[in-house]
């Protein structure tokens, strides 16, 4: 039996104030101290980082660390600097002067890590430089980018295959968060790991609720999620450049401080734009792609795909850009199948990829990419699997498919044979396109044409939408009734099953999303003054402008919350707080008790509270219809008291669900939910001082009119600004 290593513990508490170590952090941190080679392969947000982090300053010698990004490298060396660690970067964005100290650092022994770049590996001054400092080991970050099969192939991280025969005595480890197989092989190889211990992660993320949504009204849609993350930070990513324009014009239109971000952008408005968004001076980027491996902000808390991306490997990277402080986030895409065609035509385009296997691969990549979009199976489940782990958590309670956003449609078999047998009668050689219009019996130019209104299947399920009768078929193909050929135009065809069906032997479920309810998971805020919390969020912003660091350098989300949870009146109390180590505690304690004792005694808040219990794991929600059934009933012109009656909520609810039926229905008056006299004394002083947040205007009445009152008007002068503009 191995025992932990008291040492690890002791420095984890000391300088981290975590006080356990992660699944697999201890064996990869035992292999290193062992002079072991390793591979650690762990989702983002995992915690690799301190498996190489906590053995340098237990072994007390020099670790490098190699990154891809000079841009992270001060992130992260100013992050262990606050932790007391003895860190330092070397790149050639520093003066002379910077440079000779870092160096005299190096070679007096005082650094225990060291960031760099690949390229500057390839210098020979520095390889004798490393000599004389006498390395123990190399921790190569993002090792991935070594391989051409990754999704992030860099030519530089070529020359690291050099370090294992310049430094034979030194150990190397890789880290990454890309899974698969082939490309963790390659990392094995082409570092020329000895004997590598292999650790591989559990790939599921369980804070990240996945949500795949069929593509309606995009922009509304949009704004959905982003109404739903007030105050929070998101990236929302498009296919296109020309997308991420549009979109971000959109967003600014209406009031929403985003920021574009693409390849075609000036390389100083990206800079501004990435300093922004880490700076927590903009909550919002709309970009392509292009915006990633720079972002380490680490309280994401929403993704949203407006298209889907073209592999699952990219899906997996993106989406796990939210939650790294390992608290909820929401990863939403909305899907619609042209996006899939989009893909196809820029990859078969020729530009992308001369080399025709590449190419091949690329195609089959968002073909795989797509069936995951479309299958209606556990999306954590499915993406485990898609990267070879096996997942038996039965209702994961967090994706679209467990939480019940979809609803079984009752004749389901019935409405598929009708769209298998239209697909035989048009002869298997069209697209979803041409058979949705046959089925809805549309009398257009191509249809006629073909004498396709003859079909006795024209304008048999007239009664559905085109949106509606495509997921089916899409469906339908994915329980393998019927099949979509490759290639840039997909045609459907029959599958041996096909037939059965027909003739009612087997049972097939088509879905449809149901209305459903806001499941945002509030858990993670149980016991947290949420005012506190904004007040200490509000300080670290200062905090961090002060010392020109990203905010999340100074504490995280999660620690924020922990302090506004427990309220501590001291310094030892404060202690146990965890992400609060020795050194943090000595240089933010302080300052940090002054903010919560001002607030607890404005606010009358108590000292001390006990910790809040960490989160108990997801259970699958019942999720009823009360928002359709709220909807409904404000259509009939039902009173907010009626409703809570009705469904049963809480009032504040159910007048949530009041304003955004407002915002979406617009409604002429809304005077059978307010008194046309607070109507008229709250529009001007919201048109004054703003819609985007309730307080100012709640605290302009001095508390004589309710929340409730103030954001059910609030949505009608949204609703109306909104059906204003064109
Ligand atoms: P990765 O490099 O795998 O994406 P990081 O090393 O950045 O992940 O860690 C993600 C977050 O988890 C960081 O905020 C880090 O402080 C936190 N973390 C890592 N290990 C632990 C631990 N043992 N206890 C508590 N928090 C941890
Ligand atoms: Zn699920």
């Amino acid at each position: 039996m191995d025992k932990e290593n008291p040492r690890l513990i002791e420095v984890l508490a000391r300088h981290w104030g975590f006080a356990t170590l992660r699944p697999l952090q201890r064996e990869a941190m035992d292999a290193a101290l062992a002079g072991r080679d390793t591979l650690v392969v762990m989702p983002t947000g995992g915690g690799k980082s301190l498996c190489y982090q906590v053995p340098a300053i237990v072994r007390a010698s020099l670790t490098v660390v190699v990154s891809p990004l000079i841009s992270l490298m001060k992130d992260q060396v100013d992050g262990l600097v606050a932790c007391g660690v003895p860190a330092a970067q070397l790149n050639s964005s520093q003066s002379g002067a910077q440079q000779r100290d870092v160096e005299r650092a190096l070679t007096g022994g005082a650094l225990r890590l060291l960031f760099v770049s690949p390229e500057r590996l390839a210098l020979s001054s520095f390889r004798q430089l490393l000599g004389r400092a006498g390395v123990t080991s190399f921790a190569i970050d993002e090792a991935h980018c070594i391989s051409q099969w990754g999704h992030d192939f860099r030519p530089e991280y070529r020359q690291l295959r050099e370090l294992r025969h310049l430094f034979p005595n030194a150990s190397l480890h890789a880290y990454t968060a890309t899974a698969t197989e082939r490309v963790r092989r390659d990392i094995v190889q082409q570092l020329a790991l000895r004997d590598p211990v292999e650790l591989v992660g559990n790939f599921d993320r369980p804070n990240l609720t996945y949500r795949i949504v069929p593509k309606r009204d995009e922009v509304a849609q949009v704004e959905d999620v982003i109404r739903r993350h007030r105050g929070e930070a998101g990236i929302i990513y498009c296919i296109r450049r020309r997308d991420v324009d549009g979109l971000a014009a959109i967003l600014r239109g209406r009031g929403y401080r985003v920021a574009p971000y693409h390849a075609g952008l000036a390389p100083e408005l990206r800079r501004a734009a990435q300093e922004a968004f880490s700076k927590e001076a903009c909550d919002i980027i709309v970009a392509t792609v292009a915006f990633g491996m720079g972002i380490d902000r680490s309280n994401v808390r929403f993704v949203l795909h407006t298209g889907m991306p073209k592999s699952i490997e990219h899906y997996q990277q993106e989406s796990g850009r939210a939650g790294r402080d390992g608290l909820e986030a929401d990863c939403t895409m909305l899907y619609s199948p042209s996006d899939a065609a989009s893909w196809k035509a820029i990859l078969s385009g020729g530009a992308e990829d001369p080399n025709a296997e590449h190419r091949r691969a690329a195609l089959e990549n968002v073909e795989r990419m797509q069936q995951y979009a479309e299958a209606l199976v556990c999306r954590h489940k499915a993406l485990v699997e898609y990267f070879g782990q096996i997942y038996d958590n039965g209702n994961c309670g967090a994706c679209d498919v467990c939480l019940d956003h979809h609803e079984l449609v009752p004749d389901s078999l019935v409405i598929a044979q009708k769209i298998v047998s239209c697909v035989v009668r048009a002869g298997e050689s069209f697209g979803i396109g041409h058979i949705v219009a046959i089925l809805r019996g549309v009398n257009s130019e191509k249809l006629l044409q073909r004498r396709h209104d003859k079909l006795s299947t024209f304008g048999i399920l007239g009664g559905y939408s085109k949106e509606e009768l495509g997921d089916w078929i899409s469906q339908i193909v994915a329980q393998r009734f019927l099949e979509r050929t490759s290639g840039l135009y997909p045609i459907l065809r029959l599958t041996p099953t096909s037939r059965s069906l027909l003739r009612g032997l087997r049972t097939v479920s088509l879905m449809r999303s149901a209305d459903h309810e806001d499941s945002r998971d509030d858990r993670a805020w149980i016991g947290v003054d949420h005012a506190l919390f904004d007040e200490l969020r509000e300080w670290r912003r200062r905090e961090a402008e002060s010392h020109g660091v990203p905010p999340f350098v100074i504490l995280g989300d999660s620690t924020l919350r922990h302090l506004a949870a427990v309220r501590p009146s001291s310094l030892e109390r404060m202690r146990q707080i965890s992400g609060i180590g020795d050194s943090r505690l000595s240089t933010l304690g302080p300052a940090l008790l002054t903010v919560i004792l001002d607030y607890c005694t404005k606010a009358g808040a108590t000292f001390d509270a006990p910790a809040p219990p960490p989160l108990p794991p997801r259970q699958p929600k019942i999720v009823t219809a009360s928002r359709s059934q709220a909807y409904a009933a404000f259509r009939r012109g039902a009173l907010i008291d009626d409703v809570v009656n009705l469904t049963g909520r809480a009032r504040s609810t159910i007048t949530g669900y009041l304003a955004d039926f407002i915002v979406s229905e617009r409604p002429r008056t809304i005077e059978r939910w307010v008194d046309r006299e607070h109507y008229d004394a709250i529009t001007p002083v919201a048109a004054r001082l703003g819609t985007e947040r309730l307080k100012p205007i709640y605290d302009e009445f001095e508390g004589r009119l309710s929340y409730d009152t103030i954001r059910v008007v609030v949505a009608h002068v949204v609703a109306q600004t909104a059906s204003q503009s064109p």
